[in-house]
């Protein structure tokens, strides 16, 4: 294990909670951190949030490849948004699943760094899709909350289906379509 944690997948209750504000940035915060970075970057995914490792804190991790390395947002908030987005969002927690999911194109988040200092970020499309991706694991919201009742339904029997195969160790069908919020190939696509 090497202090690395598990990525929890969907089912876990912890995934379901609203995760608390942290209120002292300290070298704690900063070992979570240094600890869910190997978890984020083994799954190979653009971002992580402290829930999906079983922390109910305010934080997540994220990293586009490319070339700023990993970055920290902690107790962020989205506050503006703007325009209308479909993208096929995948999620670490519920792997080898993707859903088309219309959400803002652009976000204005606003947060803290490890260093405690303010952040402020305006992003677009892949990067803005992440932020309210990583907020959503933050209030115990899912991606496939986002889907119509019809299709959550589906979402869920193709997961409990999924989900059989990865406890049993068969790990599913080597399917690799575009994973866009999981596989980095496909994110950079
Ligand atoms: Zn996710």
């Amino acid at each position: 294990m090497g202090g690395t944690f598990e990525i929890r997948l969907m089912g876990d209750p912890v995934l379901r909670q609203r995760a608390a504000e942290i209120t002292d940035i300290d070298g704690r915060v900063a070992r979570m951190v240094d600890d869910m970075l190997p978890a984020m970057y083994e799954a190979e995914g653009i971002g992580l949030a402290a829930p999906q490792v079983g922390i109910q804190r305010r934080l997540f991790i994220f990293d586009l490849y490319e070339g700023d390395g990993p970055q920290t947002l902690i107790n962020p908030e989205i506050v503006e948004s703007e325009g209308e987005w479909t993208y096929t969002e995948g999620c670490l927690s519920v792997p080898g699943l993707t859903f088309d999911i219309v959400r803002p194109k652009e976000v204005h988040i606003v947060g803290r760094d490890l260093d405690g200092n303010e952040v402020s970020i305006e992003a677009d499309e892949l990067l803005a899709r992440l932020f309210q991706h990583e907020l959503d694991h933050l209030d115990g919201v899912l991606l496939v909350d986002h889907l119509e009742r019809a299709e959550r339904k589906e979402a869920l029997r193709d997961w409990r289906v999924q989900l059989a195969q990865l406890q049993s160790g068969t790990n599913g069908p080597a399917e690799s379509g575009p994973v866009p919020l999981v596989g980095r190939n496909a994110a950079a696509d």
